[in-house]
């Protein structure tokens, strides 16, 4: 197998996830022993938060993509950046490696047609859902239109994200919170909902949602595998 690369710590609680999925797929693939040859970056998160609040999207792009050429120098032949919300600086990774950067959006948007689904539900930073990086990606790619909460659900949904789920906090008015937000999205039209931030699966985990969900950490694990086990 080839080896991948993961850079993640944005939050470690979802990175978890990855590296325990990623492992999982394979030996449930492969059988035996078999398991997920990985190169792990984990950063310190609280950095990279702090440059996303202030602005400084382009010192963290330069940031990422150093760890990113760390990780093709070790020998990694593709890269997972393990965050829906750092894909804003994507084409600063892409232009530093001669790899490729197995892109979220994609396997989001991909995950979206397969449902046939043409509207959906978008919940994620406050980066994720009013800027359009993630929003261009799913229209332009794959005609995917995105629906929104209203902009004081946002802020709470947002909040949410950085003062509990990064902390490894799954609490039920959250919990509630979220799910009361995809009901109103439903009635909006959307016909499922794209949980773009890599730690709301944590949080939605087994819950009876109003809308089918496209977990984003899901799919782009996914695609990492089919990357893994190709060939
Ligand atoms: N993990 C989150 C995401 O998927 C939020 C953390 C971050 O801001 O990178 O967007």
């Amino acid at each position: 197998m080839k080896t991948l690369g993961v850079l993640g710590g944005m939050s470690w609680e979802s990175t978890a996830t990855y590296y325990k999925w990623l492992n999982e797929g394979v030996r449930n693939e492969l059988g035996g022993l078999h398991s997920a040859p990985l190169l792990l970056h984990s950063v310190d998160f609280a950095g990279i938060a702090a440059l996303q609040k202030s602005g400084q999207w382009e010192l963290a792009g330069e940031q990422l993509a150093e760890a990113s050429r760390g990780l093709e120098r070790a020998g990694a032949g593709a890269i997972l950046l393990a965050t829906n919300t750092m894909h804003k600086v994507a084409t600063a990774i892409e232009g530093a490696v001669d790899i490729p950067l197995l892109h979220i959006g994609d396997a989001v948007g991909q995950a979206l047609q397969a449902r046939n689904v043409t509207c959906a539900a978008l919940l994620g930073t406050r980066f994720t859902m009013q800027e359009d990086f993630y929003k261009r990606r799913l229209s332009e790619r794959f005609g995917i239109e995105v629906v929104l909460p209203d902009p004081d659900a946002m802020a709470e949904i947002d909040r949410i994200i950085f003062a509990e789920l990064c902390l490894g906090q799954f609490h039920p008015p959250a919990r509630a919170f979220y799910l009361g937000v995809l009901e109103q999205l439903r009635e909006q039209g959307a016909q499922a909902a794209i949980l773009g931030c890599t730690e709301i699966g944590l949080l939605l985990d087994g819950v009876q949602s109003p809308l089918p969900l496209v977990d984003s950490t899901e799919e782009h694990v996914a695609m990492g595998l089919t990357w893994l086990l190709k060939g």
